[in-house]
């Protein structure tokens, strides 16, 4: 199982418990395997308008196996098409 340096330095057991008491993903909108998160910028008309937007995550709910354990948490599309998570069935 490949996980990112975060997880490496982080519990990832503890980290999913904790943004779960936090409120879930009212609290956090992150991905837990790669920290990727909401981003912020400027969307610009043809007239140079300029106006604040965001880009989030598409994040889902899952399942995993961490140290042979199911832990929910939420986890980025992208991690989970490239086969970084393990689900747990
Ligand atoms: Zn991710």
């Amino acid at each position: 199982m490949q996980y990112g340096e975060r997880c490496a330095k982080m519990d990832i057991v503890q980290y999913a418990y904790t943004i779960r008491t936090e409120g879930g993903i009212v609290m956090a909108r992150r991905c837990v395997v790669c920290d990727k998160r909401t981003e912020t910028g400027n969307i610009r008309s043809h007239a140079e308008n300029k106006a604040r937007r965001t880009w989030k995550p598409n994040l889902q709910k899952v399942r995993m196996i961490v140290k042979g354990a199911p832990v929910r948490a939420y986890v980025c599309t992208r991690c989970l098409k490239s086969g970084k998570v393990q689900r747990a069935i």
